[in-house]
């Protein structure tokens, strides 16, 4: 697809010449200034407003130093970022990724995705999103407390739950979380939500850790029943086997579909009888091994290396849980050919322009990440609110209101597409309902950034 108004290819141009070596970031920026061609045909007040020039500019980059000892005496020296994209409805939110490929144009690219996905929540929360190239994967819980420790003593500075809110994501789970809390608690002597993803004892929310996968599934749910189809007696391949993807195969096999693969970074295994998620659990997050330890505990789940793999497996719906740009277009041309109805992304950005592209062309139905992954951070914000009232929702009331949003998200998202003529396309859909309100906001903020 190429830009159909010139005003947007060039502030694409400027984008890339501003930004360079940043792929993804740019792979992000691109997606949505495309989506935004009726809007800037109809909406002469945003374009004067220089709205769009301003939103792809994040608001404040944070870049640091985290030094740490590991176990043997020996210094260690991490990059930390905080990148502060979008304000104008509410506190940055987003999370922090852990992993060795962290960069400025990984993080850029989630935090501005994040702007969007926030606001198509309804809920009053702003965008962004942090991490470190610091890899938790092999190392032991003291050293995973010492590098968060010194990781939140920078980080302190810049968040509050009124400023700044950050949450889990890739490698930043219920440990990180809990150690980071503990810093910021004895750094600024006050217990405030100013994290999210937080354990129960200590001011979490129930459903949130369920949050991404369970919303992934209700978005598609609605997605597929407007379709006049449903998860019932479907198979389903989900890429990924941790936070997001151990909850996706919980809640689709309780709508009544088979969850026949998973996958993490070294490869796949398929069950036909059904992946069990209580089983992926244990062996993922709790004991922390890798997924080729599912088949050698449940008979009938058959390993192969290579995670790519995943995709050559025959499905009716296919959930990208794992990372960016995993399915390529020659993995979304194998599944079309396998007669996939649905995808919808868990993760962010999994799918390529040209992947979506084949889906699309296809008449496959299409859920983009920002969508359809929204019900973790909507739950994140479900977490502040219960923070700032010093309550505690039961699971029940948490989890229909999670339904109820995720709910409205398709309905935005597809309403904004017709009102834009451009019906059933859910990712010009998404940016466009995600960009109005943000946009409508700067207005009425006059022009600073
Ligand atoms: P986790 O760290 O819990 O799990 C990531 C999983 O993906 C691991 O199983 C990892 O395997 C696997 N993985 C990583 N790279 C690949 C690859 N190339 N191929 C196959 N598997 C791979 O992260 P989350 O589940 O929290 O996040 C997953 C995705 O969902 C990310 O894109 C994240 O940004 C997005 N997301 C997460 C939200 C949340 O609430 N957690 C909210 C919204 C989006 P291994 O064990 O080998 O590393």
């Amino acid at each position: 697809m190429s830009f159909n108004s010139q005003y947007l290819a060039d502030v694409f141009d400027k984008v890339c010449t501003r930004n360079p070596n940043e792929p993804e970031f740019h792979q992000a920026v691109e997606e949505v200034l495309k989506s935004l061609t009726p809007v800037v045909e109809k909406r002469l007040d945003i374009v004067k407003s220089g709205v769009i020039d301003r939103i792809v500019e994040p608001e404040r980059q944070i870049l640091f130093r985290v030094s740490w000892v590991d176990d043997k005496g020996e210094v260690q020296v991490n990059r930390g970022f905080r990148i502060q994209f979008n304000s104008a409805i509410g506190p940055y939110k987003g999370g922090l990724r852990l992993h060795p490929s962290v960069n400025a144009s990984i993080l850029k690219f989630l935090g501005f995705e994040q702007i969007f996905k926030n606001s198509l929540t309804g809920l009053p929360i702003g965008g962004g999103k942090g991490g470190a190239d610091f890899d938790p994967k092999g190392k032991s819980d003291l050293e995973v407390m010492r590098f968060c420790q010194s990781f939140m003593t920078e980080l302190a500075k810049h968040i509050g739950a009124d400023t700044d809110v950050p949450a889990g994501d890739i490698g930043t789970g219920a440990r990180e979380i809990g150690y980071m809390y503990g810093q910021y608690k004895r750094l600024r002597n006050e217990y405030t939500g100013v994290l999210t993803g937080k354990g129960l004892s200590y001011g979490g929310s129930l459903a949130r850790t369920e949050a991404t996968g369970y919303g992934l599934c209700y978005f598609s749910e609605k997605m597929l029943n407007d379709k006049n189809s449903s998860f019932k007696g479907k198979t389903v391949v989900v890429s990924g086997s941790g936070n997001v993807a151990i909850h996706a195969t919980a809640k689709a096999t309780d709508l009544g579909a088979t969850v026949i693969a998973v996958s993490d970074s070294s490869g796949y295994v398929v069950d036909m009888n059904g992946i069990d998620a209580k089983i992926l659990n244990q062996i993922k997050t709790i004991e922390r091994l890798r997924i080729s330890e599912y088949a050698k505990r449940v008979s009938s789940a058959k390993y192969t290396e290579d995670c790519k793999g995943i995709w050559q497996q025959k499905c009716d719906i296919a959930l990208p849980c794992a990372t960016q740009n995993e399915i390529d277009q020659e993995s979304a041309e194998i599944l079309v050919r396998n007669g996939v109805l649905a995808v919808a992304e868990g993760a962010n950005m999994p799918s390529t322009p040209e992947a979506i592209a084949v889906f699309l062309k296809n008449g496959v139905l299409f859920g983009p990440g920002k969508a359809a992954n929204a019900g973790g951070v909507a739950t994140s914000a479900l977490e502040m609110s219960q923070n700032s009232a010093r309550l505690s929702w039961t699971f029940e009331e948490v989890d229909t209101k999670l339904k109820n949003i995720m709910v409205n998200i398709y309905q935005s998202a597809a309403k904004a597409a017709q009102d834009y003529g451009a019906e059933g396309n859910l990712v010009v859909g998404a940016n466009i309902a995600g960009f109005l309100k943000v946009a409508e906001a700067m207005m009425a903020h006059g022009i600073s950034y």
